[in-house]
């Protein structure tokens, strides 16, 4: 008998075991416009469509107590999911909160959470509209579905980019990861001497992109009074590396950007540098920047220049062209994902 060849999850990696897992699926229901595979799934709702997306969170993989404020991540546990109904052009308007709660965790720590939640709910108008408890041995789990709506004319899909379009993406990059990288630095010097204080100044930006991110909600604003409809969107969680190379997937579509267009902020340099950190790896591979990544009609151009902060990376090319970064010295590098993958190695 033939030995049955187990793999591992490393293997497939984690959007491989996604497709892997859920491509035997035949969609039944008429109304499921789109299921797995982009920010949010789309429910077609006759006048307009609805869109659902979760995100699941867990302590040691997503979120370190020893650095995270309670506040704080009750708050970016909202914001990344809102973050992936505006990468669809979709308006959230609920969210479910689901906890797994270790013992270690008082009523006052589980209220500090829940401050950071309330707190995004007034901040993007959301409503908090149910959710599940439940005790945890493995740490703190958190669970945000978040429900939106958008009109069926404005919808923004990863596969709704074409050939020729602009490519562009709001305020900067790699900053998170900076932020990321200094709280663990931090961490570490503690964890060796525990007189150690950690001496966080100077390094707002950063700390905040990363403990406190904000989805651009003003950015899609700013698109809708110029009258852009994206061709295709996405929120940069993973890093624009891989991000940019679902576009392209999605769309069956090849791109060129420019790496001199890649906004970093000083800041973000600053700290890359300490890190002998080339910054340009950390705004293509860093992640969870939860900027928008979209991409516009060229006779947009005016236009999308027009709107503060919005950067025009390159355009959209032939899928056989591949997805390429162009280097000042006009060399020519494939894009390769190398953004956070769950089971597959940070870098
Ligand atoms: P994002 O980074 O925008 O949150 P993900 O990379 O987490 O998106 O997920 C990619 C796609 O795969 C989404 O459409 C998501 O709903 C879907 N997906 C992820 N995990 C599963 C799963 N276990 N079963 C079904 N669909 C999944
Ligand atoms: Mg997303």
């Amino acid at each position: 008998m033939a030995a049955r060849k187990i793999r591992t999850i490393e293997e497939l990696g984690e959007f491989g075991l996604i497709d892997h897992l859920t491509s035997g699926f035949k969609l039944q229901q008429n109304s499921t416009r789109l299921g797995v595979g982009d920010d949010a799934a789309v429910i077609d709702h006759g006048t307009f469509y609805q869109v659902v997306t979760t995100d699941l969170l867990l302590e040691g993989i997503h979120f370190d107590l020893v650095y995270t404020p309670l506040k704080h991540l009750g708050y970016k546990a909202v914001v990344v999911n809102l973050s992936d109904v505006y990468a669809m052009n979709a308006a959230p308007r609920q969210v479910t909160v689901s906890l797994g709660i270790s013992g270690k965790f008082s009523v006052e720590a589980l209220e500090e959470l829940y401050e950071g939640v309330r707190l995004a709910c007034e901040r993007y108008r959301v409503d908090l509209v149910g959710g599940d408890t439940s005790a945890s041995v493995t740490g703190l789990v958190i669970s945000v579905t978040a429900i939106g709506t958008v009109r069926k004319e404005e919808v923004a899909f990863r596969s709704g980019a074409k050939r020729h379009q602009l490519i562009c993406v709001s305020g900067d990059l790699g900053a998170a990861y900076m932020g990321l990288k200094i709280l663990e630095r931090e961490k570490q010097l503690h964890a060796r001497d525990p007189e150690f204080q950690p001496d966080l100044k100077g390094y707002d930006l950063v700390l905040e992109r990363f403990l406190k991110p904000e989805a651009r909600v003003d950015v899609l604003l700013a698109l809708k009074e110029s009258g852009i409809v994206p061709g295709a969107m996405i929120d940069v969680s993973d890093g624009l590396s891989s991000d940019l190379l679902h576009i392209c997937k999605a769309s069956r579509c090849g791109c060129q950007i420019y790496d001199d267009r890649i906004p970093v902020a000083e800041e973000t340099r600053k700290v890359a540098e300490e890190f002998n950190m080339e910054p340009l790896v950390a705004a293509l591979h860093g992640g969870e920047d939860y900027e928008l990544l979209f991409t516009v009609p060229l006779s947009d151009f005016d236009k999308v220049s027009a709107i503060p902060g919005v950067h025009i990376l390159g355009n959209m090319t032939e899928e056989k062209e591949g997805a390429r970064l162009v280097t000042g010295d006009g060399r020519a590098i494939l894009l390769q994902a190398q953004g956070w993958n769950a089971f597959g190695k940070r870098e």
